[in-house]
C-alpha cells in the first residue's frame, strides 16, 4: 500500500490502515521514517482533532479497569475511542505492560474502540515521538477521544502531559491522611484527580482520600488554563462503573472553557513548539553518535588529552567538522 492509499484509508477510518500506519511510525528504519513523515504531512490538511486525555497512575490503581469502563461509557455515547500507551518500563525491559488488550477485553472487541499497546523502544524520547505520531494518526482516523495511558513513574507523566489536552491522575483510596507520596509536580499537572475503587469497603476511605486531595489542590497556585473550581478531585469506581459520567462532564466543562478562552489553541501551539525543540535536540544528539562523529570526537579528545586544545576549542572543532556550527 503506498502512502496516498494509506492516507485515504485512514481518513475513511479504516482500522487496519491505522494499525499499519502506527507500525510505520514505530519503525526505526530510515526509509520507514521518511514514509511516516510523508504520511503525517499528507494527513495534516484534514486537521482533525480529538480530545487527547492523558491518564497516569501507579500499577494496581485500576488504570486498565478504568480505561475499559470509561472507554465503554464513551463508545455507548456514540464516541470513537483510541487507547495508546507510553510505557517507561518498555524502555528498559523491552516488555510491554500498558495498553495490553488482554487487560481490556470488552473494550478491545468494541468496534468503536482501537487499542494499541505501547511500543518497545530504547529510550523514552523515542517512545514519546512515536506515541505523539500515533496520536496524530488516530486523530486523522477521526477518533473523538484518544486516551494515553502511562504508569506513574519518573518522567513519563511529563511526556504524556505534554501531548494531552487533559491530564487525569488515578489514585487509590489511602488510609490515614497522608497524600500517598504523590509528587507535587504531578499534582500540578493534573486537571482531574480520580480516586478509584470508591465501592464496597473502600468507599468511605475513598471519599476521605478525595477530600484530602481536594484540599491539597486548593493550595496549589491557580493556573491560567483553568476556570474556577479546577483542578478537581472526584471519586469513581471503575468496577461498578460509577462516577464516569460525572467525570466526563467535568472534562467537557474544561474542554469547552479552554476552547472558548483560547487556552486550548495556546496549549496545543505550546506543545507543538515543545516537541519541535525536542526533535531538534534529538536530531543534533543523534549526529554525535554517527561513526564519522565518533572519529572526530576521538581525535579532538586526544588533542585535549595532549594539551593541544582547550575544552571549548575541542568541542568547537567537532561541531565545525559536523557542520553543526560554522566558523
Ligand atoms: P492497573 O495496574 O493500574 O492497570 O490496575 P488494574 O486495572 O489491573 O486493577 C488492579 C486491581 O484493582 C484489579 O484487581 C482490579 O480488579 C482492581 N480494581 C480496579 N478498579 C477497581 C474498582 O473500581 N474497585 C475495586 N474495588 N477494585 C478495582
Amino acid at each position: 500500500m503506498d502512502i496516498a492509499e494509506l492516507r485515504d484509508r485512514i481518513l475513511k477510518q479504516d482500522r487496519r490502515a491505522l494499525a499499519r500506519a502506527i507500525t510505520l511510525v514505530e519503525s526505526g528504519r530510515s526509509d520507514h521514517r521518511a514514509q511516516a513523515a510523508g504520511l503525517l504531512d499528507a494527513l495534516r490538511p484534514a486537521n482533525r482533532q480529538a480530545v487527547r486525555i492523558g491518564l497516569s497512575g501507579t500499577p494496581g490503581v485500576g488504570k486498565s479497569t478504568f480505561i475499559e469502563s470509561f472507554g465503554m461509557f464513551l463508545t455507548a455515547q456514540g464516541l470513537r475511542v483510541a487507547v495508546l500507551a507510553v510505557d517507561p518500563s518498555s524502555a528498559r525491559s523491552g516488555g510491554s505492560i500498558l495498553g495490553d488488550k488482554t487487560r481490556m477485553e470488552r473494550l478491545s472487541r468494541d468496534p468503536n474502540a482501537f487499542i494499541r499497546p505501547s511500543p518497545s523502544q530504547t529510550h523514552l524520547g523515542g517512545v514519546a515521538r512515536r506515541t505523539r505520531e500515533a496520536v496524530a494518526l488516530c486523530e486523522a482516523a477521526n477518533f473523538d477521544v484518544v486516551l494515553i495511558e502511562t504508569v506513574g513513574v519518573g518522567q513519563s507523566e511529563t511526556v504524556v502531559a505534554e501531548m494531552s489536552d487533559l491530564f487525569l491522575l488515578l489514585l487509590a483510596p489511602a488510609g490515614g491522611d497522608e497524600l500517598q507520596g504523590v509528587k507535587r509536580g504531578i499534582m500540578e499537572m493534573a486537571d482531574l484527580i480520580l480516586v478509584n475503587k470508591a465501592d464496597g469497603d473502600l468507599k468511605a476511605t475513598a471519599t476521605r482520600t478525595c477530600a484530602d486531595y481536594a484540599g491539597a489542590l486548593r493550595l496549589l497556585r491557580k493556573r491560567p488554563q483553568d476556570p474556577d473550581g479546577f483542578p478537581k478531585a472526584m471519586t469513581v469506581s471503575a468496577i461498578e462503573e460509577r462516577g464516569l459520567s460525572d467525570a466526563w462532564e467535568e472534562m467537557n466543562t474544561l474542554v469547552t472553557w479552554r476552547r472558548e478562552s483560547g487556552q486550548w489553541d495556546m496549549s496545543r501551539a505550546a506543545q507543538a513548539r515543545h516537541w519541535f525543540t525536542e526533535e531538534l535536540r534529538q536530531a543534533v544528539l543523534a549526529q554525535l553518535e554517527t561513526p564519522a562523529a565518533q572519529q572526530e570526537i576521538t581525535a579532538a579528545a586526544t588533542d585535549l588529552a595532549e594539551n593541544r586544545l582547550s575544552v571549548s576549542a575541542a568541542a568547537e572543532q567537532v561541531l565545525t567538522a559536523l557542520k553543526i556550527t560554522q566558523r
